[in-house]
């Protein structure tokens, strides 16, 4: 299929974008093209206007801003997976990316692309949340600034406004000794996640601290898990425990089905994944 009829304007810097943005009409911000070009294709989408950002170099940039690192809208999944600041702060982000996409698709797409785009199966938004990231959004005069864990509402569905554009995340350095996992199931890699969890610890005396857990491709949209946080808090770590609350965390999940599976086997993909993320942000927290 082809979309059907758009207007095209490209800007070249970022006053003109924010400029079009807020007059009137149907208008969509293309970045890398990578999702929102198949939804036009298949009249998923059908925008009066696309706004291209492709020529805001200033948006293109990681960097490392003292506390946080700073990622700009133009900053292409491949940039950030080969980075070395990434690698060093957020070795979950450099490993998810060997699950999302392939590299002609990362070559283009960008973070801030995938976080608007907020597919339920997308791993990179339950990611940030428990990295804690916060999101700017900008429109003509003002800005504002949004919790990562605030900004997904539903399956496509963000609380970023029609007028404003997403231009950097600001993702905070962990403290030492902070260990993660991440476990995907996928058709293959490189496919949306039938089932992503992700967390982030530390270990404190012994007992399990700040933990952070986030799940994708089984609700609605990537959220944390804070009954299961709160669980794990301050408990000393182990089998047992995490097999607990990963049956908590599967009996409530709402999973969809789909050709993806039933409900039932994707509860079951949270009760094998689950524990072996925590198993994995555990012994790197130690
Ligand atoms: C074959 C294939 C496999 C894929 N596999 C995966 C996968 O496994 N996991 C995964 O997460 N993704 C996957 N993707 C999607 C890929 O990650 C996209 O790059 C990403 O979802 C969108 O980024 P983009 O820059 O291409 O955004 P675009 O397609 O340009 O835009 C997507 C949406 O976000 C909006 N938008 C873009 N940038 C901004 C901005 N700065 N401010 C406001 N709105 C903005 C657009 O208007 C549009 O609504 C896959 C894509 C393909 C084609």
């Amino acid at each position: 299929m082809k979309p059907s009829a758009f207007s095209y304007e490209c800007p070249n810097d970022l006053q003109a974008a924010l400029a079009l943005l807020a007059s009137d009409g149907d208008t969509r911000i293309l970045a890398g093209g990578q999702s929102l070009v198949p939804m036009m294709n298949y009249r998923l989408a059908q925008p009066e206007r696309l706004i291209d950002i492709n020529r805001l170099s200033e948006l293109d940039y990681i960097r490392d801003d003292g506390g946080v690192i700073a990622i700009g809208a133009l900053a292409r999944h491949a940039a950030i997976k080969s980075s070395d600041l990434i690698k060093e702060h957020f070795p979950i982000v450099a490993e998810a990316y060997d699950w999302i996409a392939h590299a002609a698709v990362r070559n283009r797409g960008t973070l801030c692309g995938n976080l608007c785009h907020a597919d339920a199966a997308s791993e990179m938004p339950a990611i940030m949340q428990i990295l804690e990231a916060e999101l700017v959004l900008l429109k003509v005069g003002t800005s504002r600034v949004i919790a990562a864990q605030d900004f997904f509402l539903g399956t496509y569905e963000t609380a970023i406004a029609a007028d404003e554009i997403l231009t950097e995340v600001r993702i905070p350095k962990p403290a030492a000794g902070t260990g993660w996992g991440f476990e995907e199931v996928a058709m293959r890699r490189g496919d949306y996640a039938w089932c992503t969890v992700v967390a982030t610890l530390r270990i404190s005396d012994g007992k399990i601290a700040a933990p952070r857990i986030a799940m994708a491709g089984v609700n609605d949209c990537a959220a944390r898990l804070r009954d299961a946080e709160a669980a794990l808090t301050e408990q000393t770590p182990g089998a047992s425990l995490f097999d607990a609350v990963a049956d908590t965390v599967a009996d409530a999940a709402t999973p969809a089905e789909s050709s993806a599976g039933s409900a039932a086997y994707k509860r079951d993909l949270i009760r094998a994944l689950l524990p072996r993320v925590l198993n994995d942000a555990v012994t790197r927290a130690t």
